[in-house]
């Protein structure tokens, strides 16, 4: 093996725990901080002291993936029990499937087609002088038509971005998809799932290495790169150069938090499509884990707003054009770092799932690793 190196990352959530724990299963030694008093980042859970639900503190976290590899690491630090995302909407008084299905298009027109008529009928209403969809808008003109649109997206989306859907790429809503039949799982994912113990629990477990050491209520400063070989560094990327070329703007989430009796809802997630409603969705955990009983409930409203760095979390990177010419002084920026890897989300400002971040983290560090060895290889001929 090369020569032990120390590494400092920064942020203990899913990128630098999967960084780290690789780079500290090929002998190196590793610090990791974050300025939270817990790990995990945003994927934390907890369990509710007055309920007993396990809930996830920073919204709802689903895990879905097509990779076999991402979803074999992850089963390695808790058992996945099987959950399928299935999400209601409610839009002017009614409540719908979600996403856009057979049963959301019949209810919505009030009729009983089958998927052949249902193809029909959206093809006859949709906007096909869109070609090449490019705003948000363009792509639901296209794919759903204006009434679909208005009843489940417009609303929604204006107040999940704080702008108008024709200011969005077409990229946001091409993460949901559309059915000519009954399937109401949200995902379209082979393997989906929840940690059984939680997420902090498989986070706690990929940190436990002997030779990774964490430091909580720790915020980062340069002069702590000192004594160690390189950081990998997963906070905003703006903030790590004191927004010197200006701030990436993000929507962060504001929760408020109610305790009852019971059920509340009937399901984990309900999401209220009209702008009139000033949250985006009510979130009840103890549907998140089904294979859990619990007498009472903990439920969620969520509202999103713009961020404020310093106040509060960053949770969604706007990428409108604005952003990313900004983004991409940072990046020549970053070009002249030594010894630096900007990581995961909020290194990347990238909107990305679960198993995204871990399949680029262990892509990252592997390559890492990989060049270390090539280097030392070379130097010891
Ligand atoms: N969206 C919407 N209405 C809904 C659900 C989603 O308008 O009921 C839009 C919204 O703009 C959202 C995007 O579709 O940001 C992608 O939805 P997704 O459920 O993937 O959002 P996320 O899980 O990232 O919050």
């Amino acid at each position: 093996m090369a020569e032990p190196k120390r590494f400092l990352i920064v942020g203990a959530g899913f990128t630098g725990a999967v960084i780290g724990r690789e780079l500290a299963e090929a002998g190196h030694i590793v610090e990791i901080i974050d300025q939270r008093n817990h790990i995990a980042g945003n994927c934390y859970s907890q369990r509710d002291e007055q309920t007993g639900v396990l809930v996830h503190k920073y919204g709802p976290h689903i895990f879905h993936t097509d990779n076999q590899e991402v979803w074999d690491y992850v089963n390695r630090f808790d058992n996945f029990k099987p959950y399928i995302n299935r999400v209601k909407a409610v839009s002017q008084g009614k409540v719908f499937s979600l996403p856009i299905n057979l049963m959301t298009i019949n209810q919505f027109y009030n009729k009983t087609m089958n998927p052949d008529e249902a193809r029909q009928f959206i093809e006859e209403i949709a906007d096909l002088t869109i070609q090449d969809p490019q705003s948000f808008e363009e792509q639901a003109m296209r794919f759903i038509g204006k009434d679909l649109y208005k009843a489940f997206f417009y609303g929604y989306t204006k107040k999940q971005w704080g702008l108008e859907p024709k200011e969005l790429p077409a990229s946001i809503l091409k993460r949901l998809p559309v059915r000519f039949n009954y399937d109401d799982n949200y995902f379209n994912h082979k393997n989906q799932g929840m940690p059984e113990h939680g997420y902090t629990h498989v986070i706690e477990g990929i940190l436990k290495h002997p030779n990774i050491t964490i430091k909580l209520n720790t915020d980062y400063e340069h002069q702590m790169r000192s004594g160690y070989d390189h950081l990998f560094y997963s906070g905003p990327i703006d903030q790590y150069f004191d927004y010197e070329l200006g701030e990436l703007d993000y929507r962060t989430l504001r929760f408020e938090e109610f305790r009852a009796e019971g059920d509340f809802q009937g399901t984990a997630v309900i999401n209220y499509c009209d702008i009139e409603v000033p949250y985006t969705r009510i979130s009840e955990h103890k549907h998140f884990a089904p294979w859990e009983s619990h007498e009472r409930t903990i439920y969620f409203k969520e509202y999103s707003a713009k961020h404020e760095p310093g106040k509060t979390i960053p949770y969604y990177p706007i990428r409108q054009a604005k952003e990313k010419a900004v983004l991409v002084k940072y990046w020549e920026r970053a070009r002249l770092e030594q010894n630096v890897s900007f990581v995961g989300r909020l290194g990347g400002y990238r909107y990305m799932d679960m198993d995204v971040t871990i399949a680029e983290a262990l892509k990252t560090v592997r390559e890492f690793i990989a060049n270390e060895k090539n280097c030392s290889d070379n130097h010891h001929v």
